[in-house]
Parts: structure tokens; C-alpha cells; sequence
């Protein structure tokens, strides 16, 4: 069965505890602090595989998560970091934070991705030796790993999207020009899934083409098999209208291109926007008038128009010149950036909670708002720095901390984020 969309939770790993832990020897009295570090808990990366083609296996395992780091532990031994957990998932899948519909990546190159970040193990108490203090008894826990509800949606990598209705001819047509050989029959709905085929053009070229099955009147709206598949269209760089010029089901072949295009258009208006070509297939069925007619209906509307003969290979190398054509002068595949995250309006309204306390020294500063924008934030990324620094400023901490009598060079800590404070 074709699974294309899945919904699953993946929680990175905690990071481990630092140790609080005193230096002991023989014969030596009150040894300074030695408690090590905790090792970082696991990511959670996600991978493309191209040996997968649906989502089937998340339907079966729901819940995904990585080790958490050790805690340290005395004779400044840290604890090792756990290792990441690797996701496989067929290329072209979406993920998105499935509470808030965020995109967090779209895995299409073979390059694993960080979904959840693992916590960083907390300091150990050798950290927090200072001349005054000379026996820390503390040490910092380690961060939560990030957890996230998971949303998977496949949308297909492919150039070209054949479109039409059922029984028009388009697993023919694609049979015909690629490798792919999907299940060609005269009755609706044979083709479940859509299919991927390679269009080869000599000398090393090709272009991907996809058979997207199932669409009739109302698809848009969840009839049929359509809007299933609809998604899949979402990427192609161009579309192929098929339609059955001859009628031979006794619709009316300009009906059919209409009611298809306004499916698309209801689906997702960009689509109606895609560059189309169409191809009037059995042409051995129809009348030649028939074809006529149905070419001055499309050119009026501004479509090039190729009439075919699918299954007999007919015709069907001025349409892939065209094809060919079209893509050279069309941008790539659509791709996903990811999203920023976004305040929820509960940390809007709470951004106002923000306490700062002193203690020799240090300004620690208390925001719960904060956290979840701190779990996101990676603080090797200038990118993500800065838009840290921005929510730092926007949301009153900076204010805060001057408000505290926080100064230049001072330390800050923000949930065992230490820094220095620079005006
Ligand atoms: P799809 O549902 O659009 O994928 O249509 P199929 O490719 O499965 O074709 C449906 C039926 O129409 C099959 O029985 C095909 O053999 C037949 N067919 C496809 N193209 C032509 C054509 O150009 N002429 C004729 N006579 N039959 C065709
Ligand atoms: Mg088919």
C-alpha cells in the first residue's frame, strides 16, 4: 500500500548530569572539586533513502527516540555523549512540526538533517570552583533533548506531472517513454500509487516524469483517489494535461481538460499556474474533425498541443521535445526551507516574564518563555546566534539585565547558557 503521509514523535536525548564530586587521597585533606561533565544526549537526523518509496514503515513504529548522554562523574571523567539516531526516509519527504505546521526540513540529498538536538550535558562542579568558592556543591543537570510531534508528507521529486483523468492513457504514455511499467488496464483507478518514471534523452539527460493517478471531478475536495495524490504535484516543474480526444467514454474531451484544471487550481492555486503542455492521446479512436476542434479549443487557451498515440509510441517524440524544452528554461524543483520558529501567543504574553538575579556576579536569568526558543537555538550557527539575539532584545531580557545593573563583561546565564554581557 502506498503511504505517503505519517505522523510520528521523535525526542532527541537528554544530555547527562555534571557530577558533584571532591578530589580524595590518601592522607590529603579537603581535595578541590573533580566532578566531570555530562556527554551531550543524541540527535535525531533524518536521511534519504532511495530505496524507499512510501512511508509504510512509520505506520508500524510511532516513536523515535535517542539516547541520553551519561552523567559525569569524579577524577573529571565526563560522561560520554550518546549517539545520534538516524531516520531513513524515502527522498522528497517533508517534515513538519505536526502541532504547529512548521517545516523543519524537506530530506531530498543524501545529507542527514537534525530534526531534534540533543541537550548538552550539564557542567560538573570543577566548572564552579572560584577563589571564594573553593567547594562548589552543585553542578548543572543536563538540558532536555528537543522532542517534536512529527509530520511526514512524501511530495515526489519530479519534473513533469502527468495529469487527467482515469483510463485517459497516462501510465501508457509513461510506460512507453521510460523504464517504469505501471499497470495499464481498461478500468478506473488501476494505477494506486503514482509513479516515477526516467525519461532518458541521450547523452547522459533525462528528466523525471510522474503519473498522477486517481484525479476526477471533486478531488480537490477528498472524491476519488485524487486528492491523495494531489500532493504529489506540488513539486513538478511543469504539467502534462492528458486527455482522450476520441471521447471513447463518453465524456467530452473539453469538459474533461476544464473540470481537471479546475481540480488543480482548487487544490492549490499555484498549480493552475504551472507551465502546461497538453496531449490529445487515442487519436487512433477519434475522428480527425474530433482532433481538429479539440486543437483550435486548446490553442485558443493559449496550450501547445500534441496529439498522440500512447501505446503505439505515436507522435510522442514532438511532446517530449517540447517537454524538453519547456524544462530548460524553468527553475529547479521546488524545495522547502525550513521555518524560523515562531513565539505562540502564550509567549508573546509572557515575554513580560522575565526575572534577573545577581549572585556574585552572575546574572541568571529566569524567562520560561525563553526555553523552548533556547532548545531550537544552535548557538554554533551565527544565523541562529543572531535571531537568538534578536528575541534577547525584542523580548525585554536585554532590558532586564541592564535593569539588574548587568553590565559590560558581566556573566550572564541563561539556563546554563553562560556569556559574557557586551553593550
Ligand atoms: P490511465 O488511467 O490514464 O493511466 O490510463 P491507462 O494508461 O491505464 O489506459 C487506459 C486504457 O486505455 C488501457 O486499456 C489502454 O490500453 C488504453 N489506451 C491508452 N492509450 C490509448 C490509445 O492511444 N489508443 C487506444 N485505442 N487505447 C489506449
Ligand atoms: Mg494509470
Amino acid at each position: 500500500m502506498f503511504i505517503d503521509i505519517a505522523k510520528i514523535f521523535v525526542k532527541a536525548g537528554d544530555g547527562g548530569n555534571g557530577a558533584v564530586s571532591f578530589h580524595r587521597e590518601k592522607y590529603v585533606a579537603a581535595g578541590g572539586p573533580d566532578g566531570g561533565d555530562g556527554g551531550k544526549g543524541g540527535d535525531v537526523l533524518f536521511q534519504a533513502d532511495s530505496n524507499l518509496s512510501t512511508l509504510a514503515d512509520f505506520r508500524y513504529k510511532r516513536k523515535y527516540a535517542a539516547a541520553r548522554g551519561e552523567n559525569g562523574r569524579g577524577g573529571r571523567c565526563s560522561g560520554k555523549s550518546a549517539p545520534d539516531l538516524l531516520i531513513k526516509v524515502p527522498r522528497g519527504t517533508l517534515v513538519k512540526d505536526a502541532d504547529t505546521g512548521r517545516v523543519l526540513a524537506d530530506i531530498w540529498d543524501d545529507e542527514p538533517q537534525v530534526i531534534a538536538k540533543g541537550g548538552k550535558g550539564g557542567w560538573g562542579n570543577t566548572h564552579f570552583a572560584t577563589p571564594a568558592r573553593q567547594t562548589p556543591r552543585f553542578a548543572k543537570p543536563g538540558l532536555a533533548g528537543q522532542q517534536f510531534n512529527v509530520q511526514l508528507e512524501l511530495k515526489l521529486l519530479a519534473d513533469v506531472g502527468l495529469v487527467g483523468f482515469p483510463n485517459v492513457g497516462k501510465s501508457t504514455l509513461i510506460s512507453v517513454v521510460s523504464e517504469a511499467k505501471p499497470n495499464i488496464a481498461d478500468y478506473h483507478f488501476t494505477t494506486l500509487t503514482p509513479v516515477l518514471g526516467v525519461v532518458p534523452l541521450g547523452e547522459g539527460r533525462s528528466f523525471v516524469m510522474a503519473d498522477i493517478p486517481g484525479l476526477i471531478e471533486g478531488a480537490w475536495e477528498g472524491r476519488g483517489l485524487g486528492h491523495q495524490f494531489l500532493r504529489h504535484v506540488e513539486r513538478c516543474r511543469m504539467l502534462v494535461h492528458i486527455v482522450d480526444v476520441s471521447g471513447s467514454e463518453g465524456r467530452d474531451p473539453k469538459e474533461d481538460f476544464r473540470i481537471i484544471n479546475e481540480e488543480l487550481q482548487k487544490f492549490n492555486p499555484q498549480l493552475a499556474e504551472r507551465p502546461m503542455l497538453v496531449a490529445g492521446n487515442k487519436c487512433d479512436l477519434a475522428e480527425e474533425e474530433q482532433v481538429a476542434d479539440f486543437r483550435r479549443f486548446v490553442e485558443e487557451l493559449g496550450y501547445q498541443f500534441f496529439p498522440i498515440i500512447a501505446p503505439i509510441n505515436e507522435d510522442v517524440d514532438p511532446l517530449i521535445n517540447a517537454i524538453t524544452a519547456q524544462l530548460q528554461k524553468l527553475p529547479p524543483i521546488l524545495r522547502y526551507q525550513p521555518e524560523p520558529v515562531e513565539l505562540t501567543p502564550v509567549e508573546e504574553l509572557e515575554k513580560g516574564r522575565t526575572n534577573v538575579t545577581e549572585s556574585e556576579g552572575v546574572y541568571t536569568v529566569d524567562a520560561p518563555w525563553l526555553q523552548r526558543i533556547l532548545q531550537t537555538v544552535d548557538l554554533d550557527d551565527s544565523e541562529s546566534l543572531q535571531y537568538f539575539q534578536r528575541v534577547l532584545v525584542s523580548g525585554g531580557v536585554i532590558d532586564a539585565l541592564r535593569e539588574a545593573g548587568c553590565g559590560e563583561g558581566d556573566t550572564v546565564d541563561i539556563y546554563g547558557l553562560e556569556f559574557d554581557f557586551v553593550e
